[in-house]
């Protein structure tokens, strides 16, 4: 297919804010594609590789400029200029490529496919001479584009594809494919199909695959398995209000964990003996959790298995259990390994089996895989261990173990349903999260703006979004404060600017717009209607407490979350 008509879908897809639409205009592409072109589908998801996979393309905007350049005989001054003009490189792109093609006659379709493999080869260019090849290759690609062709190309290079299509869409488009007219219009049919297909794309965040089977019927996906090395999307937790609350939703009797303060791992053994690490956002950590590997070869003898748990930090002189910011570098640093092992050491808190012995664990109920977890690891404290627990219906007994877990240095509790099964990806409400500070959102931070008198060149204030159901963003307010003056003291103004700095994307006076990668946990006073911003509400009084790097723009806090907690505030002040 011609790279030119994934162009003009994009286009429709960008200006159309409708989801239907968005899902016809999909599906009516998915449809024409070639029955063995299923990896095109990674092109509508902005990238050239199932979500699971380690390569990222990566391209910095300054790449991207100069391969512009060499495409286009523009300098890069004047690429940069309009940059700042019209604030998106794509459109930059579009702008110097087409006029460029009005005078050449001669031009070379691209197709879907030759874009993808050059993409593709992307990461694979390593050593000497990096740059100059992958310059090369991405101007070679612009050499042979059209206009509306440079625009996504640039776009998907720097990972910001801006056509608002989240993967429900891409899901309910595929069953619009996939399906005869006849299927379609039986709703129980297309029902259990669309839960077959959401369930396989869990299993296996692999788009391309799931496509593939989606085509061969609902059996075909129905036989996907977990693959231990692969990872999955994890469970998602709820908020409860209080224990009460919790029991009604999960009924009694209800399992009480600590929830620990940490960051989620998901550890697979795969068939082969190998340990792999997975953090929620699906990245590989394994090089950098070494003795994690070996508490688990030490601790757990089995030949396959995926485990859910929370990795927290604890100091090595004291023993006290650590904050997740302590910890949250040992995500991101490759290097001094060894150091970090001992001055920043983790102990794993396994919560979930998923996996054992090449049988997947999700359908059973909650009991049964906690229970054959508690088998499994020997626990080991500091190594490696299960999460506490507590069965019970009694609710004097709950608030004792939630003030227990408060005292012990976690953040509160979860609680689970006993008798569920785990539902990968979703936010179910059978597992809930209770913790004291309940006026708290994961946001985005989209906007900033640089600081007056001691703050000159520092960015002091942040606006912040939540996401709509297409993951669209929506911003609800501003947050100034929160943040330290000294580095030591925690999460400071200098080390949030510095990690918004190279995300600028746009300035204007003292505003600068920012690619919305930044993930910060908000505690707010109160929530209001406010026709300020977009998504209708304002946060009053946030105070940005926590930088979190293990969350991305994925992971924020939907305006179904904010509209929920909203009414319970309004359900709080009237009884
Ligand atoms: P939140 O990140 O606030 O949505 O809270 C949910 C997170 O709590 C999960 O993603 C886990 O990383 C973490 N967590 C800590 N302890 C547990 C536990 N015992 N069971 C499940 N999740 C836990």
């Amino acid at each position: 297919m011609d790279y030119q008509e994934l162009s003009q879908v994009y286009q429709e897809l960008e200006s159309n804010p409708s989801r239907l639409k968005k899902t016809q205009v999909l599906a009516e592409f998915l449809r024409k594609l070639k029955k063995d072109h299923y990896q095109t589908i990674y092109l509508l998801q902005g990238k050239a590789f199932p979500d699971y996979s380690e390569a990222e393309l990566g391209i910095s905007e300054k790449l991207c400029i100069k391969s512009l350049a060499k495409a286009s005989g523009v300098t890069p001054d004047k690429i940069v200029q309009d940059w700042k003009k019209l604030g998106d490189l794509g459109l930059v792109a579009e702008k110097i490529i087409g006029r460029k093609k009005q005078n050449t006659l001669f031009s070379q379709k691209l197709t879907t496919k030759k874009v993808l493999e050059s993409l593709k080869k992307l990461p694979q260019l390593q050593g000497k001479g990096t740059i100059d090849k992958k310059l090369s290759l991405i101007s070679e690609l612009l050499t042979s584009a059209l206009g509306i062709e440079a625009k996504y190309i640039i776009r998907t290079l720097i990972g910001d594809l801006r056509i608002g299509v989240a993967s429900g869409t891409i899901r309910d488009a595929l069953v619009a494919a996939c399906l005869s007219e006849k299927e379609l219009a039986d709703i129980e049919k297309k029902k259990s199909f669309t839960s077959a297909l959401q369930e396989a794309y869990d299993k296996t965040n692999d788009f391309a695959l799931v496509f593939q089977k989606a085509l061969m019927g609902i059996d075909e996906l129905t036989k996907i398995e977990l693959n231990p090395g692969h990872p999955i999307k994890l469970m998602l937790a709820l908020k409860a209000g209080s224990i009460a609350d919790g029991f009604d939703r999960v009924g009694k009797p209800a399992v009480f964990e600590y929830k620990y303060d940490g960051f989620r791992m998901l550890i697979n053994k795969d068939k082969l003996g190998s340990v792999q690490i997975f953090t929620r956002r699906l990245d590989n950590v394994t090089n950098q959790f070494p003795e994690v590997v070996a508490y688990v070869k030490e601790h757990i003898k089995a030949k396959t298995f995926i485990i859910d748990s929370e990795a927290i930090g604890f100091d090595p002189k004291t023993k006290r259990y650590k904050p997740f910011e302590a910890i949250s570098q040992r995500i991101k640093r490759k290097h001094n390994i060894d150091r970090l092992i001992k001055e920043l050491p983790v102990e794993i808190n396994a919560f979930d089996l998923l996996y054992l012995n090449g049988k997947s664990l999700l359908d059973e109920p909650f009991q049964k895989r906690t229970e054959l977890m508690r088998e499994l690891i020997k626990p080991y404290k500091y190594k490696i261990r299960c999460a506490h627990q507590l069965i019970t219906s009694d609710e004097q007994e709950a608030e004792k173990f939630y003030q227990a877990a408060l005292k012990d240095d976690q953040e509160g509790v979860m609680i689970k349903n006993l008798y569920s099964k785990y539902v990968p990806g979703a936010r179910v409400g059978h597992m809930l999260k209770f913790k004291p500070s309940e006026n708290e959102l994961d946001l985005v931070i989209t906007e900033a703006e640089y600081g007056k008198g001691k703050r000159t060149g520092i960015l002091s204030s942040f606006t912040l979004a939540c996401k709509d159901e297409n993951n669209g963003l929506l911003q609800i307010g501003k947050a100034s404060t929160g943040l330290k003056e000294k580095e030591e003291l925690g999460l400071s103004y200098t080390e949030l600017t510095n990690k918004l700095l190279p995300l600028i994307t746009k300035e204007k006076g003292r505003i600068v717009q920012v690619k919305p990668r930044v993930v910060v946990t908000i505690v707010y006073q109160n929530i209001q209607r406010s026709p300020t911003y977009k998504s209708g509400f304002a946060l009053r009084f946030p105070r940005i407490t926590h930088l979190r790097d293990d969350k991305g723009v994925h992971d924020i806090a939907t305006l179904k979350e904010i509209t929920n907690d909203y009414a319970r505030h309004e359900l709080k002040i009237h009884y």
